[in-house]
């Protein structure tokens, strides 16, 4: 953030009593439970996980041999895959549990589904595949035939694996060495390199409501949209709920998306909130033809690339995607990947922080006095918190769903949510609201992948376990790789950039695992794996630079971003910016990845050594 004079806009603002007012609204929302409030959508609500949109099918187990396995089919998987057959690798096989590729837009079909992220910059490989998004803020199916068109267009379709859930990674020291992969399918397979990107909001949450299972009405999460109960599509023209009187739970990104169409199409719409997001200006339009074919080879890096430097604080001659997120860019830089301006004492960039933050927050509560026509409506939709405590929204038809007679918006946050629930009803305090249908837009876990969680075991060398491995903390190079897990790579934040263009980090990973496996196939490594000094090195150097955010997330509303309260995210991720990051892997591609690589003289040396 750069010295500028003082705005009359800020000589305004109240600091303290400001933050007192944050300070009463993240107080009376705190839970003493904290995140054991929530339920796995797993047991006695394992309905809530299955899959409505991909029949069943049954197969023979597999026990056969791939190069490449990758866990996950979503974008951080499909880039992998293109670049490894870019590289020249022809085994490749892509597993997930999903009936199909796409990930988190395999999962969720809401109506309204759209990502906020410009498409240009969001959707991978365009140039590639000859595409240009149809709008600028892309709808969620757009988004999904997209996914399925790079996997075809790479040919990973024949040989992938859905419906399948891995459950367990050993390491073999013979032949070479390989995994074996043993799954939920009574698969068996063994390959030479093992990817794992399985995502790290992929498990849907629901709250523990006491009486949530007496409920005997409709009930689903978003992640598992019930169309032959709703009617409609993505697009909307929900018919079913004409006659319905609907429950939505949640007013996340999710909610803030899928309650329009609900306000439309429902008889009656019940929106039980506890924490009002920020819902800025979002101006979706469809792509300019004219605009599209001007466009020349190289555009779309070059756009995502502004558009993260931008965002991280990285110099530009002109900022290419002009919008919510660009606009707020210094202040995401508080909890995600960027530079901060050293040249300003901390104590005072903090300050400017903080008022330009007040700044941003007025305008976008303004917005709902401006938008919304009951006051006391209007009064329970402002977000009374710093603007990174919470995921930003962003929308054009979520506030004005409210000014709707047929809908309802009821504040949970004295009760700490939704009170209890009956066989017909939803109840806060003493008010009972009787509905046909509960719709949770709670959210997912944040951060299981099997691997963080124990439920994708994974063994390596000398049969030590991961988990055991990452007692005390993660423990990896870079982020992708660990001492004694050879072949074994992770796409995902863990000690690696993150950005709210999270497409962007995954094409960086998927291109930097793709290189590595291509220069071990190059001077044929029988293995890669990091060596101990330098996964040391990189984790005190994750450590050492890990901005403190624990101040910042203690005055936050509670959520995923802070444990519920409870915690701060401090540590988990590389602090500079994605770019940097990037220079910093071609530069070790170039200068260092030599020492991970280990030929099958080597190995032989060292398995002779070590019996001597
Ligand atoms: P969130 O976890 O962000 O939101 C869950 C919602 O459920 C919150 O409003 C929460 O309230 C509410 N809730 C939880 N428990 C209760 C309860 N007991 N009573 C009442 N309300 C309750 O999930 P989302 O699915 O909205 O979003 C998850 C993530 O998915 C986003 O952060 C984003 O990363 C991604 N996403 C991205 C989109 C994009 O366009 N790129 C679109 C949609 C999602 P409270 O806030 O008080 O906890």
């Amino acid at each position: 953030m750069t010295k500028t004079a003082p705005r009359p806009e800020i000589d305004d603002i109240d600091l303290d009593a400001l933050r007192a007012t944050y300070a009463h609204e993240r107080d009376r929302r705190l839970r003493p439970d904290g995140q054991a409030q929530y339920r796995r959508a797993a047991g006695a609500f394992g309905y809530y996980a299955k899959d409505p949109y991909t029949a069943w099918q049954e197969r023979e187990p597999r026990t056969d041999h791939v190069e490449v396995l990758i866990i996950g089919a979503g974008f951080g998987g499909l880039l992998t895959a293109a670049r490894l057959r870019d590289a020249g690798v022809e085994s490749i096989r892509l597993m997930d549990e999903a009936g199909g590729v796409g990930g988190t837009w395999y999962w969720n079909r809401y109506p309204g589904i759209h990502c906020d992220v410009e498409a240009s910059v969001y959707l991978p490989l365009l140039e590639e595949l000859g595409t240009v998004p149809s709008w600028r803020y892309a709808p969620g199916e757009e988004i999904r035939q997209h996914a399925v068109a790079i996997a075809e267009h790479y040919g990973l379709l024949h040989d992938a694996l859905f419906q399948t859930r891995a459950t367990g990674l050993t390491w073999d020291d013979d032949d070479d060495g390989h995994w074996t992969v043993e799954t939920d399918r009574g698969d068996r397979m063994t390959a030479r390199f093992v990817i794992t990107s399985s995502g790290t909001l992929t498990q849907p949450k629901l709250p523990g409501i006491p009486g949530i299972e007496t409920f005997r009405g409709h009930t689903f999460h978003t992640s598992r949209w019930d169309y032959d109960y709703t009617g409609g599509s993505a697009d909307g023209g929900l018919t079913g709920l004409a006659d319905k009187r609907v429950a939505v739970v949640g007013t996340g990104a999710t909610g803030i998306q899928v309650i329009p169409h609900l306000g439309r199409d429902a008889q009656e719409l019940v929106v039980f909130q506890r924490t009002p997001s920020t819902v800025d200006v979002r101006d979706n339009r469809p792509t300019d033809p004219d605009w599209a074919a001007s466009l020349r080879p190289g555009w779309q890096r070059e756009r995502m690339d502004n558009f993260i430097a931008v965002l991280s604080g990285e110099p530009v001659e002109e900022s290419l995607i002009d919008d919510g997120w660009t606009a707020t860019a210094a202040l995401q830089r508080k909890v995600v990947s960027g530079n901060v301006d050293t040249t300003v004492p901390d104590d005072e960039r903090e300050r400017l922080e903080e008022l330009q933050d007040a700044v941003t927050m007025n305008r976008i509560r303004a917005r709902v006095d401006a938008v919304v026509e009951d006051p006391t409506t209007a009064a329970v939709l402002k977000p009374w918190y710093r603007y990174m405590c919470k995921r930003p929204a962003f929308s054009d038809h979520y506030l004005q769903t409210f000014n709707r007679p047929n809908v309802t918006l009821v504040d949970t946050a004295d009760h700490g949510g939704i009170t209890r629930m009956t066989e017909h009803s939803v109840v806060v305090g003493d008010t009972e609201y009787e509905v046909d249908c509960v719709i949770f837009a709670t959210g997912f876990e944040a951060g299981v992948s099997g691997v963080v969680s124990g439920t994708l075991p994974v063994i390596g060398r000398d049969g030590r376990s991961l988990l055991e491995a990452w007692g005390r903390g993660p423990r990896t190079l870079h982020g992708f790789m660990t001492n004694g897990f050879p072949n074994l790579f992770q796409l995902g934040p863990i000690q690696n950039a993150t950005s709210v263009n999270f497409a962007h980090i995954l094409r960086d990973q998927a291109e930097h695992i793709a290189a590595v496996v291509e220069q071990a196939r190059t001077v044929d490594a029988v293995r890669v794996e990091p060596r101990a000094e330098a996964e040391e090195a990189w984790v005190q150097t994750v450590a050492r630079t890990a901005r403190d955010v624990t101040a910042y997330q203690a005055t936050c509303t509670p959520g995923y971003y802070n444990g519920e309260g409870t915690r701060s995210m401090t540590g988990a991720s590389y602090s500079g910016s994605p770019l940097q990051f990037r220079r910093l892997l071609v530069d070790w591609r170039a200068n260092e990845l030599h020492e991970a690589l280990v030929t099958a003289e080597a190995a032989e040396i060292t398995t002779a050594g070590a019996s001597r």
